[in-house]
């Protein structure tokens, strides 16, 4: 028998959606993957070769638990210059992945009981860490007439004495929504009146379009640094998903728990990985550009072409590299067979049948009504799977 913890979580249903489509291709059935959640461009090869070069100088054995030094303070240096954060080696911790860094996050802060805010849509690993770390997830829903933005009033209602946290994530997965100055600020009031600890993972900081600047919360002022915990990484901003870096800045109490944490679990991050983020934070950053302007075309062509589908609403994503369009008003329509499509899940699933397109309904993301396309993908897949949607959708009656 699994313990009690085991079966409060479900497997990612954005990497089983994935893994689906996968399965179909691999019995050859031409299936479009807008599922996926990574860059589809390779990690540069500046950074390959600073990890080439790491195992040749034999970097290969175990590193200080929370990172090497030079990573740290690459680190440092990027918080300083991209968000005006200035931490201590103490202060930061890289792990592996930033999932694994909210991984920490909750082992190190949570205790049974305690309520941990999260806003809906939100990311799917969020709620499923809180459970797993024997803490309760309470929803906040936000609204689309808001742009999904979290309401400080919502937020203060939400609020009790147990709150422990509340996880932000901007630019959002799944939504692409990004907060600025006067929505971070309105939020950070509303906490700064509890004891809550913000969590706020980061790690599409670099993809924003429209000239639109990320600013961090921590920013805002010492006090909110103070309860703040930075979370950012390296794969998305620099196609690194493979290679497992992630890290966190925040109060050195906490740093130094994860840091517990972290040495008797998997200790340090891989040493060469370790190598390769420091040549990705510190090297030419030409390949973050050439991929975000490529992205911005691309999130542009597939807004426009989902709001030319009748039944489809979809504002432009603001960051990151999902739309998140409402696809409610489909909800009731039959498809030839007379079975109706109820929801998001019954609708991807319709989409995956009759369009051989993959992609994530909103219910996974809590907010049913929606459903997500990812744009990491080519605007020749783009362009053939909005055709397919388009040409599925219509044969709903
Ligand atoms: C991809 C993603 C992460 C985690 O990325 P890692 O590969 O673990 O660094 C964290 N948060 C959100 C919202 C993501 O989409």
């Amino acid at each position: 028998m699994v313990s009690e913890r085991a079966s409060r979580v479900k497997p990612s249903p954005t990497l089983a959606m994935d893994a689906k489509a996968k399965e179909m291709k691999a019995r050859g059935v031409d299936v479009i993957s807008f599922g996926v959640g990574e860059p589809d461009f390779d990690t540069p090869d500046n950074i390959k070769e600073a990890a080439i070069r790491a195992m040749k100088e034999g970097h290969t054995k175990y590193t200080p638990v929370g990172g090497i030094p030079q990573l740290k303070d690459a680190i440092a240096e990027k918080l300083q210059r991209d968000n005006g954060l200035s931490y201590r080696r103490e202060e930061i911790i890289v792990s592996c992945g930033a999932k694994h860094s909210l991984y920490n996050i909750a082992q190190a802060l949570f205790n049974p009981g305690d309520e941990v805010i999260i806003p809906a849509p939100y990311w799917v690993s969020y709620p499923a860490q809180v459970l797993l770390n024997d803490a309760e997830p309470v929803f906040v829903e936000t609204r689309e007439e808001e742009g999904f933005v979290l309401n400080p009033e919502q937020l203060k209602e939400a609020i009790t004495e147990r709150t422990k946290a509340v996880i932000l994530n901007y630019p959002s997965n799944p939504t692409g929504l990004s907060y600025d100055r006067s929505s971070l600020e309105g939020i950070a009031e509303v906490l700064l009146r509890s004891k809550a600890y913000i969590i706020s993972d980061e790690i599409y900081e670099r993809l924003l379009y429209d000239g639109t600047e990320h600013l961090s919360i921590a920013a805002l002022s010492e006090e909110v640094k103070a309860r703040t915990l930075v979370v950012n990484g390296l794969s998305k901003s620099h196609a690194m998903t493979g290679w497992r870096i992630g890290y966190t800045a925040g109060p050195e109490e906490i740093i130094k728990a994860m840091t517990k944490i972290q040495s008797q679990s998997t200790s340090n991050p891989t040493s060469i990985a370790q190598w390769a983020a420091v040549e990705a934070l510190r090297g030419p950053q030409d390949f973050v550009r050439t991929m975000v302007e490529e992205f911005d075309r691309r999130r542009v062509f597939l807004a426009e072409g989902l709001n030319a589908i009748d039944g489809v609403r979809c504002s432009v994503p603001k960051g990151a590299f999902y739309a998140f369009p409402n696809v409610s008003a489909l909800f009731g329509r039959r498809r030839s067979g007379g079975e109706a499509v109820e929801d998001s899940s019954s609708l991807a699933l319709y989409l995956l049948d009759e369009a051989r397109v993959a992609l994530v309904p909103g219910s996974a993301f809590g907010a049913e009504g929606y459903i997500r396309i990812s744009y990491a993908t080519s605007m020749e897949n783009l362009r053939k799977g909005l055709e397919r949607i388009k040409g599925a959708i219509e044969r709903l009656s």
